[in-house]
């Protein structure tokens, strides 16, 4: 039992893998949006130690390490990610200063204290969004910088289609405002915010994704569970064009006190 679980699982691993590993980003967002972050950071030096969470093939990481000094070790669960990552980082020759490492975000290997930037885009929700505040902040020295994604809603009342669908996907999805509460709750002093521009999701992610998906349906055809992925990723694009007024990705920069 536990033994064709454990392949079934698999399976699902390698074809989630498959199909984003294919893209320049796995989630929303754009070269500009990291350098309009990277803006409000201004602790970083040569000696800088920086980590990237959930860094996937790292295309926001290398965007990071060509404009900011330090060291840079993205991290990511997916060990064909971390693959890709490392040999993106040598063909942009900053493999000495960015290495990628399979790792997972709640159990992260980094010494009490010893960052000077957390960086994180669309991934802190597979730990959520207060907890991974909570739990990244020991990581921190005093007065580092976090800078994190996270999908956000921009009205308290929304269509119950688009509510439904993201309170079954991610319960703990709430308001701008109440995750900005929730940043200074947990021990940093918000520093910037800003929306991700609709290009970050268009041009930056389903333009990717579309393409993907027609190569990851080639590859796997008549394979009944790829194909209900490929149609989940389908639904979820659709929905952030009609109801993209109601939520998106906001950008949060913050400083931890204390
Ligand atoms: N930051 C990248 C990838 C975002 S997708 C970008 O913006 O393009 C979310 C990433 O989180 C995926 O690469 C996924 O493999 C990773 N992930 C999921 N659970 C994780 C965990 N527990 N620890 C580390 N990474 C995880």
């Amino acid at each position: 039992m536990s033994n064709e679980n454990k392949t079934i699982h698999d399976f699902e691993f390698n074809l989630i893998c498959d199909f984003f590993s294919n893209m320049e980003r796995q989630g929303p967002g754009s070269p500009e949006a990291t350098l309009r972050a990277l803006s409000f950071i201004d602790n970083l030096t040569d000696k800088s130690l920086i980590a990237d969470i959930g860094c996937g093939t790292g295309g926001q990481t290398m965007e990071l390490a060509r404009h900011a000094p330090g060291q840079i070790t993205g991290l990511d669960l997916f060990p064909g990610f971390i693959e890709i990552f490392n040999r993106n980082a040598a063909k942009l020759n900053l493999q000495d200063r960015v290495k990628g490492i399979v790792g997972s975000m709640d159990n992260l290997p980094f010494e009490q204290a010893s960052l000077d930037l957390i960086w994180s885009e669309g991934a802190i929700y597979n730990i959520g969004f207060e907890r991974g505040l909570n739990e990244w902040r020991q990581y921190l020295k005093p007065g580092g910088y976090i800078a994190i994604t996270e999908s956000s809603w921009f009205t308290d009342e929304r269509p119950a289609e688009i509510n439904d669908f993201w309170m079954d996907a991610y319960p703990e999805m709430d308001t701008l405002p109440n995750q900005v509460a929730t940043i200074y709750k947990a021990g940093y002093l918000p520093v910037a915010t800003f929306i991700l521009p609709e290009n970050c999701w268009t041009e930056h992610y389903f333009a990717f994704k579309t393409a993907a998906r027609e190569a990851f349906l080639h590859k796997y055809a008549g394979n009944k569970t790829a194909e209900e992925f490929s149609e989940l990723q389908f639904v979820e694009d659709e929905l952030y064009r009609k109801y993209k007024e109601f939520y998106g990705y906001v950008f949060y920069i913050a400083k931890k006190v204390g």
